[in-house]
């Protein structure tokens, strides 16, 4: 997603830092080709004119005219007007209120209401609350039992409708039930069709009334481009939502419904679905879409994935065991758990800007096989071995290679990675002591 985009805003801006003085005709000339960019990427019209108005505004005022950067000060522009149409920053979910509170799902069918639902769940179950699914969508013969089957992945209990009972019967026994359940938070999966709809829109203010919900939250197929942007209006008109989930944002959508919908709903974006698989929901942050859409990269996600395979403490300990000099190889063998734990940095990497030296680590894989003989020759060795590597000779490699199932060869290199590890890592000690224990406590 959004890749077209990036390519094309990459390409301005190479333009706009060429330009040693900008004068009004070549921020005209860029802002032409912002323009294109956006509409191709669908986004609605009336959000394109507004955004490239406002940045016309400012590039050609005191701000750029008078700075000794004037390409780099409109890419700035730029970046700050993006995060602005994209919200400003994350909101979360409002969930105050008495228990239990009620987070209403809505949308068309096939949006990922359903699967989104059971995300949801799961999220608000890791951060400590006690939720309850609840299906409210009749009419799609499968989707009370998708629900169920979501729930019990999730591992949240679900309201079992009764036969042929109504959408407005079941939330209100799903009040009972979250009560007895010990439940904080109802989330409510309602029906949807194909269109915006009368009878539907009348169902699920009739929901609405019955629950008065904390969030009624809308969610959205990206994929569906300009169309999300009427389905968001007409949905909120008629419902008043407190917020968007957009779905679908790992698909090959050109990102308009994105950058679109906060502007003309002024509802914000909440969550976005990255993919299939019930963690894939993120809270949204405009700051860092807007760094992604720009090709700076998204390297806060990028540090927060990386944190939450890579234990801190252990960082840190590690480190101060280096401070000392007392590195052995069992730090080293932690330090490679610790590595097989973040799994393929391909993950993380994809979401930092591919210039220089990133884009060499980009094409460097983490074998995964070899972390796993290394671990297994150094499981191998003695106690004593481990902290005095140096006594290892040539018939104790024998030995560690067998117990190992490993050759001699594999021994050695392990042994040099840990040497080259050991002085690279003094190094750093010696060169930069203070500041590198402040990027440890980060
Ligand atoms: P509902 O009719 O709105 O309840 O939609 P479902 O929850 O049944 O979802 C429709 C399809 O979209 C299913 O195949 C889901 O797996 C898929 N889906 C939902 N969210 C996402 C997402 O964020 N990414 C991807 N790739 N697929 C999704």
């Amino acid at each position: 997603m959004f890749e077209n985009l990036t390519a094309r805003f990459e390409k301005v801006f190479r333009f706009l830092k060429g330009q040693g003085k900008l004068t009004e005709a070549n921020i005209k000339e860029a802002l032409r080709e912002v323009r294109l960019a956006l509409l191709e990427a669908d986004v609605n019209y009336r959000v394109v004119k507004d955004f490239v108005s406002r940045i016309q505004e400012r590039a050609v005022g005191q701000e750029v005219m008078s700075s000794l950067t004037p390409g780099q000060q409109v890419i700035k522009i730029v970046h700050e007007e993006l995060i602005k149409l994209l919200g400003e920053k994350a909101e979360p979910l409002s969930l105050k209120g008495p228990s239990p509170v009620t987070v209403l799902l809505v949308g068309l069918q096939g949006s990922g209401k359903t699967t989104t639902a059971a995300k949801l769940a799961l999220k608000l179950k890791k951060d400590g609350r006690h939720p309850c699914l609840v299906p409210a969508d009749v009419y799609r013969p499968a989707a009370i039992e998708q629900l169920r089957v979501l729930a019990g992945q999730v591992g949240v209990p679900c309201y079992e409708p009764g036969q042929g009972e109504s959408p407005e019967s079941i939330v209100k026994a799903a009040l009972n039930y979250a009560g007895s359940q010990r439940c904080d938070t109802l989330i409510v999966d309602t029906a949807g069709r194909l269109h915006i709809d009368r009878d539907l829109m009348e169902e699920l203010r009739r929901l609405k009334q019955i629950l008065s919900p904390e969030e009624i939250l809308l969610v959205v197929d990206a994929m569906t481009g300009q169309d999300a942007v009427n389905v968001a209006e007409a949905f909120h008109k008629e419902l008043s939502i407190t917020g968007v989930i957009l779905t679908k944002l790992d698909g090959d959508a050109r990102g308009g419904a994105a950058l679109s919908v906060r502007a003309v709903t002024g509802c914000p974006i909440k969550f976005v679905g990255v993919g299939e698989k019930l963690d894939a929901l993120e809270i949204f942050h405009p700051d860092r879409m807007s760094s992604r859409i720009l090709g700076m990269g998204d390297i806060l996600s990028a540090i927060e994935k990386a944190q939450e395979a890579i234990d801190q403490e252990e960082a840190e300990r590690l480190f101060k065991k280096l401070q000392e000099d007392s590195f052995t190889l069992e730090d080293f063998r932690d330090q490679l758990r610790q590595l097989r734990r973040l799994g393929s940095l391909d993950q993380i990497l994809k979401l930092l800007p591919g210039t220089g030296m990133l884009k060499e680590l980009r094409n460097m894989h983490v074998d995964m096989k070899e972390l796993i003989h290394a671990e297994a020759i150094i499981n191998s060795m003695t106690k004593e071995e481990r902290r005095k590597p140096e006594i290892i000779n040539a018939s104790r490699k024998r030995r560690i290679a067998r117990g190992s199932g490993t050759s001699v060869q594999e021994v050695n290199r392990v042994l040099r990675s840990f040497e080259q590890m050991r002085k690279m890592m003094r190094q750093m000690v010696g060169t930069g002591r203070s500041s590198g224990t402040k990027a440890a406590k980060k």
